[in-house]
């Protein structure tokens, strides 16, 4: 029997100990610790990869969405619509800006459904926040109709979805700002927390370098109110040295994905994610592989018990069913969806090997 864990956080660094190392101890020598070199570095490297003007490293993804959605001027009286299938996060940085999250649902692909939102938007709405969920970017055709023609903006939350591409066009960089989460177990995961925003709008960019960083400007002068909110500079090279090979990275991914999908895809207990190749016009890129089964704890107990360790996102809880949190909108679709969903392992430590020992004991579950 093998064990598989769902995230090997520290084979992960143990993979490629004594490079990293250089690159953590080169940071602690030259006692490089906040925005030095290498976030100037990052930030152009990430901008060049997403194929946008402006990035900024900034301390988490969440923060990446609150400073976000200040500098594009959303606040008090503000309704942003967002997906109920989402990290709390997403809607929390809505709430905390003052403005209220307004919750939708998702789509037969997991994704934020436009035709849903079209049902949500009132004269108070001021966004569209999709969020690029499981490393696929959602069909951003469809949603940019529903916002011009109300006249709203589209923010996206892309802390899933680093590379991920829709009609050729990188997830993040289709609204007025869009965020990436640099956590552990993201796509492109730092030793701690970190994320970013990129934005092709000068002046949103102007206003999110005074937020992120006390409100100073070039010269240090204080000329706005602003967080502290920096991304580590010892997370800064961490991430330079890792987003050089991040595109080999994406790559195994899709082909764990494709492997998962020649394994399982004849089973009609499942509703697999969309495969790699299933739509030229999507580049998914795999963050995770959520997939909706019947008998979904069965399954995940009989995994277990084999030695494959299976989470359901967010613990099993779409934003809408925090009931403390006053939500009271009916979303029967994401509750459908979250009485099937579950994900399996996804990361570039699997080797083909493990993945078809997890598809022959799902096959052989369903089997019995
Ligand atoms: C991870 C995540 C966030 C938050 O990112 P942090 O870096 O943990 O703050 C926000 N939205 C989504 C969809 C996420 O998956």
């Amino acid at each position: 029997m093998k064990t598989i864990p769902f995230f090997p956080y520290a084979d992960l660094f143990k993979r490629d100990e004594a490079a990293l190392t250089e690159v953590m101890v080169g940071v602690c020598r030259r006692g490089a610790y906040i925005q030095q070199q290498e976030c100037r570095d990052f930030d152009a490297s990430l901008a060049k990869f997403m194929g946008v003007k402006h990035a900024f490293g900034v301390a988490n993804g969440t923060d990446a969405i609150i400073i976000g959605l200040k500098a594009v001027g959303i606040g008090s009286g503000d309704e942003v619509i967002v997906p109920s299938h989402t990290y709390i996060a997403t809607a929390a940085s809505v709430h905390l800006v003052g403005a209220t999250p307004v919750l939708a649902e998702c789509g037969a692909d997991h994704m934020l459904d436009a035709a849903d939102v079209a049902k949500r938007i009132t004269p108070k709405t001021k966004a569209i926040m999709p969020v690029q969920i499981n490393g696929r970017t959602c069909d951003m055709d469809a949603m940019r109709t529903v916002a011009d023609r109300h006249g709203i903006m589209i923010v996206e939350d892309a802390a899933q979805a680093l590379g991920s591409r829709f009609n050729g066009q990188c997830a993040g960089t289709f609204g007025k700002f869009g965020t990436i989460s640099f956590y552990p177990a993201k796509l492109l995961g730092c030793f701690g927390d970190g994320g970013a925003i990129v934005t092709n709008d000068d002046e949103v960019a102007s206003r999110i370098a005074l937020l992120k960083d006390h409100g100073r400007n070039a010269d240090g002068r204080v000329v706005a109110w602003g967080y502290n909110s920096r991304l580590d500079n010892m997370q800064a090279a961490v991430l330079n040295y890792k987003l050089k090979s991040y595109p080999q990275e994406i790559e195994r991914r899709r082909s764990v994905a494709a492997r998962y999908q020649a394994g399982l895809g004849d089973l009609a207990e499942l509703a697999l994610p969309p495969a790699p190749d299933a739509d030229s016009r999507y580049f998914d890129v795999y963050q995770n592989y959520e997939l909706q089964a019947d008998r979904r704890d069965e399954l995940r107990a009989y995994l277990d018990k084999q030695g494959i360790k299976t989470i359901i996102q967010w613990a099993g809880t779409p934003v809408h069913q925090f009931k403390e949190l006053g939500f009271t909108v009916d979303l029967p679709k994401t509750d459908a969806f979250f009485k099937r969903c579950m994900m399996l392992p996804m990361n570039t430590t699997l080797t083909d090997d493990d993945v078809d020992y997890i598809c022959d004991t799902v096959v052989a579950f369903y089997g019995a």
